[in-house]
This record gives C-alpha cells, sequence and structure tokens, in this order.
C-alpha cells in the first residue's frame, strides 16, 4: 500500500512538471530531452563550438509521426542550415500566445491550421547525417528563449 502510494505521487509530480505542450513524437509517453552523446547535449544552451543550442532535443526516431504541441497555424517552412542537406526541413507555427520551429522533420504542409496532437510530419533520417546521434526533433521559440518549461 506504501508503495502504491509513493507511485502515485510520484505520477502525479512527473504530471505536474510536464508543460503545457503536447507529446511531438508518436509513441513516446512524455517529451524527453536528448541527453548528451558523441555530437553534443540536447539541453537548452548546450555548447555548439562557439555558439550555444538555441532550443531543445526532444527524442524521437528517423521516421516517427511529429505532432503539433499546441493549437495554431503552421506559417511558413522553417530551415536549420543554409546548406541543404537530408534532414534540413521544418516549420514555423504559432498560436496560444507561443512562436515556435520545429527541424527535421518532413512536414505534410507549410501552411494552414493545426490542432494539438494532429500529424506536422515525420522525423527525417537523422542517422544518415549524424550517424550514432540519439535521433531528435528540434525545437525552439522564434525568439530564442528557452522552451524547456513548455515540454
Ligand atoms: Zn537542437
Amino acid at each position: 500500500m506504501f508503495l502504491i502510494k509513493i507511485f502515485i505521487f510520484v505520477a502525479l509530480i512527473a504530471t505536474a512538471f510536464a508543460g503545457p505542450w503536447g507529446i511531438l513524437c508518436a509513441g513516446k509517453k512524455e517529451n524527453t530531452i536528448r541527453g548528451c552523446d558523441k555530437q553534443g547535449c540536447g539541453y537548452y544552451g548546450a555548447p555548439r563550438g562557439r555558439r550555444k543550442h538555441t532550443g531543445v532535443d526532444v527524442k524521437c526516431e528517423d521516421g516517427s509521426v511529429v505532432y503539433a504541441p499546441f493549437d495554431g497555424m503552421i506559417v511558413r517552412q522553417a530551415k536549420p542550415y543554409k546548406k541543404d542537406n537530408a534532414i534540413n526541413n521544418g516549420v514555423q507555427i504559432t498560436g496560444k500566445g507561443y512562436c515556435i520551429q520545429i527541424f527535421y522533420i518532413k512536414p505534410i504542409r507549410y501552411r494552414g491550421p493545426v490542432k494539438k496532437g494532429q500529424k506536422l510530419g515525420v522525423l527525417l533520417p537523422m542517422q544518415k547525417v549524424y550517424p550514432g546521434i540519439t535521433s531528435h526533433i528540434h525545437v525552439q521559440n522564434c525568439n530564442l528563449s528557452n522552451p524547456t518549461s513548455y515540454l
């Protein structure tokens, strides 16, 4: 009984700490930030050479369906790199007071309304570009502030 109470308590705490956004990657129970691998770490502000990581990396496997985290509008295509490669694609979404960019997905559309939990696209083949990396979606606020508490 005591263990059950602890389990319920932990479950409640976990729910309380989860942010307002919905699950981003199909098949996941929560939005988990990528840890550190040989390509770097996934948390906001992690070193990227001389720069800093301007978003958070949420774990997701190549080819997985990616969902909209809130009700809003897809406003345009958004790409992470100037130079094209196999994962250079994504979208910008606004709604509910948020403005975010999601990278490394092949979007099903570049414009129009989306509901929380609706399919945005699928994760591109990240392992082909960065072998051994923890595959992930990159999510950043349009103003590059820290989005971690929304996850
Ligand atoms: Zn990232």
